[in-house]
């Protein structure tokens, strides 16, 4: 075939109704969309693998799944909060789990976790730290609105509790502060808006963890979609009526529709060009926006020497957060492994650390919190900030930032480019349900815009739960 003949067939095998970049749950459920809603539509994802943030692998003697990334269904519903649109309906989540016979593992509703607390010299931490905790939390939630827009967590709660410097209470506060908000949200209290604070909301009812994985979710939304693995994408150019984009080996993909599925700090990085640049209150909106850190050590043992009913062991370190919360996951899975976990800005001391150093960090707390604890037969750490397709684990609403943004981010451009992802749903960020339903409303509206009878086909499928 001539050279010329060669280029035309690839560029007709290269064309699409609409590209979705990025496989995770986001892209997966864009895409699922508009399968149902009979529109072509192929993902390129620059791993060799999908989910993204929701990741798991065979780990232990008995070489199970376990999840390194997104593994709670926050709330199974039915309903969520006040909000209209989810009144009497599951998380999403659950909703697949439900229709695929997926087991579920109820892990606590709201506050009835049972949690100990112990610290480094050894023991259960003699103060009463729930009361502190308390009247935080009732703080925050009365005064936020006095909180200017750049006012941290950390700076809005130390201008009423001042403790003395260097105090224990000031150290234990410090440890309520990343307990709370650095663990919940995975980023600095020092980072998060002190006005927008937990203005998200999740859905009600248990949250319950999956022994099966959360990916065997994305399992069953990604079954008959068409996805090229291994394609990262360099360069979205939408200056004319075809998007033209472009992946690092430098192969050309055409479409009508794009629907960016990658990650919040991908965007930030500016790991893909775009062409024209992007408005410029979206990228002030992307870069407002905070990426949190979030981090686990899973440990397994030959047996439990720890209480098998207790959540959750919360560690008070000397002087940081560092190892803050230990998870049983015996107590779920019968399997017995402890999950360490660290957030931000903890995490960073960790990321340059080798497996063995921090295999040997996270040891000394169980030690200290169990002086009988046993050497562990397999472990495995995360570090998330260092993958170069994720840079981080989920959104939040950092200071000088607002909820707004994450709808200014996901709008259209000229009805060519989409952008969805766990930040692209404010009431549910940082979740996986949050990036299902906006990969979802991104192809909804694109099915809206190809024909109006299939966005009534699309509703039909939508208020019934019948989409996946
Ligand atoms: C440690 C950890 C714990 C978590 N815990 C929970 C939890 O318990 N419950 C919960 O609901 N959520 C949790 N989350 C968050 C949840 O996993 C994420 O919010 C969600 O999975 C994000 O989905 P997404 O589709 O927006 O992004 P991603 O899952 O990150 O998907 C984006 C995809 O884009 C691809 N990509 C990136 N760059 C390119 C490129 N240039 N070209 C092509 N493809 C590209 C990536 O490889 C990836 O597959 C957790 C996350 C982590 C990391």
């Amino acid at each position: 075939m001539e050279p010329k003949n060669v280029l035309k067939n690839l560029q007709a095998n290269n064309n699409f109704e609409v590209l979705v970049i990025g496989a995770g749950a986001a892209g997966l459920g864009a895409a699922k969309y508009l399968k149902k809603a009979g529109i072509k539509a192929k993902i390129l994802e620059a791993r060799d693998r999908i989910g993204g943030r929701v990741h798991a692998v065979p780990f232990g003697s008995d070489s199970k799944l376990i999840d390194l990334g997104g593994q709670w269904i926050h709330g199974l519903g039915p309903s969520a909060g006040d909000l209209k649109d989810w009144q009497g309906k599951l998380n999403p989540i659950y909703q697949i789990a439900v229709d695929n016979n997926i087991q579920t593992v109820k892990a606590w509703h709201l506050q009835s976790r049972i949690q100990k607390n112990f610290w480094y010299k050894g023991g259960e931490i003699p103060h009463d730290i729930w009361g502190i905790l308390e009247q935080v939390e009732d703080y925050l939630e009365e005064h936020n609105e006095e909180a200017d827009e750049s006012e941290t967590i950390d700076q809005f709660v130390k201008r009423k509790f001042n403790y003395e410097k260097g105090s224990e209470e000031e150290m234990i506060l410090d440890w309520i502060l990343i307990y709370r908000f650095g663990q919940d949200y995975g980023a600095n209290p020092k980072n998060q808006s002190a006005r927008y604070q937990e203005e998200d909301i999740i859905f009600d009812g248990t949250e319950d963890l999956i022994p099966e994985s959360m990916l065997s979710i994305l399992n069953i939304v990604a079954e008959g979609l068409d996805i090229m693995f291994n394609q990262q994408v360099t360069e979205i150019n939408y200056e004319r009526d075809q998007v033209v984009v472009k992946t690092k080996e430098g192969i050309e993909y055409f479409a009508q529709k794009v629907i960016v599925c990658v990650p919040l700090s991908i965007l930030k990085a500016k790991d893909i060009q775009f062409k024209p640049v992007l408005p410029e209150e979206k990228q002030n909106s992307i870069q407002s926006m905070g990426v949190a850190q979030m981090d686990k050590l899973i440990l397994e043992f030959d047996k439990v020497f720890w209480d098998e009913e207790t959540d959750w062991f919360n560690y008070i370190a000397e002087r940081n957060g560092d190892w803050c919360q230990t998870l049983n996951i015996y107590k779920y899975f019968q399997r017995p492994i402890l999950m360490m976990f660290n957030a931000e800005p903890n995490t960073h001391n960790f990321e340059d650390m080798t497996d063995e150093e921090v295999l040997a960090s996270g040891m000394k707390v169980i030690r200290d919190m169990f002086p009988n604890a046993t050497e562990p037969i397999n472990y495995l750490r995360t570090n998330w900030n260092k993958e170069e397709f994720s840079k981080g684990t989920f959104s939040y609403i950092a200071a000088n930032s607002k909820p707004e943004y994450c709808e200014v981010i996901t709008r259209n451009i000229d009805s060519k480019i989409w952008f969805a992802g766990e930040y692209g749903y404010f009431d549910f960020i940082g979740t996986v349900n949050a990036a299902l339903i906006s990969g979802e409303n991104s192809a909804k509206e694109i099915v809206i815009q190809y024909n109006k009878k299939t966005e009534e086909i699309c509703q039909h499928f939508y208020e019934n739960d019948m989409f996946l």
